[in-house]
């Protein structure tokens, strides 16, 4: 960015120009005020171009999301993996497959009922767990994701999906199946699907078990908005 256009920042009157749009991708430090973009498809143009943060520089495909736009519930999980990354589509490989599965346990159906993204739309090298500052970078674009799709209720996958949005840093297995509230959205904590490829036990207690517990209780949720709207 040159001189000019650092100082440009400064000035109200052009934030909204579409010069100054063209500039999201570019440094982290440019905002992304609530209303910048009309629709899922200008999000995904300047994710696939997006510099805020390292990760774009080996990323394949950026992975904005997939499934309902105007969706009950939203699924926010970590970061691409390398079939996501491959695919630019989110939660693709085994731990996707996992996720679908305990939606339609509960007769959830990603394709008219869920909308699925992460914190961060470049998969890290290795997998890694995104650093804070890619998660801050990539994070306005997340929250335009939520401002168009409009869910009722946000179910994070994992630790670093609930410190992400929320910046709470407790450990999951504390605050797993606890409806919390975030910007005025119902929010819960899940295990995030990779967990428990790792965790296959069914017995009660387990990891598994536990995630059939809050995914009934996500069903019954969804069901008493349902209802209400
Ligand atoms: S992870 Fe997000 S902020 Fe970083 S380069 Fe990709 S789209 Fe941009």
């Amino acid at each position: 960015m040159n001189n000019e256009q650092q100082l440009s920042l400064f000035d109200d009157s052009s934030f909204n120009s579409n010069d100054q749009k063209a500039l999201i991708p570019t440094d982290a430090k440019i905002p992304i005020p609530s209303g910048t973009y009309a629709d899922m498809i200008e999000i995904a143009q300047h994710c696939n171009q997006c510099h805020r943060c390292e990760l774009g520089q080996t990323r394949t495909h950026a992975v904005v999301g997939r499934g309902h736009l105007q969706a009950l519930i939203m699924v926010v999980g970590e970061a691409p993996g390398q079939n996501e990354d491959e695919t630019g589509l989110p939660f693709v490989g085994k731990a996707g497959q996992l996720l679908e599965k305990i939606l339609a346990s509960v007769n959830l159906d990603t394709e008219k009922d869920v909308f699925i993204s992460n914190i961060n739309k470049c998969r890290p090298p290795g997998n890694r767990v995104p650093t804070t500052e890619e998660m801050e970078a990539c994070k306005p674009y997340l929250l335009e994701q939520i401002r168009l799709v409009d869910p009722k209720m946000i179910l994070l996958a994992g630790a670093t999906a609930v410190k992400g949005l929320t910046g709470d840093k407790r450990g999951i297995t504390k605050i797993r199946g606890q409806w919390m509230e975030w910007e005025g959205r119902l929010c819960m904590p899940i295990f995030h699907p990779s967990y428990l490829l790792r965790n296959q036990s069914r017995e009660v207690g387990s990891p598994k078990w536990l995630t059939w517990q809050d995914i009934q209780a996500v069903r019954a949720k969804f069901d008493e908005i349902r209802k209400s709207i």
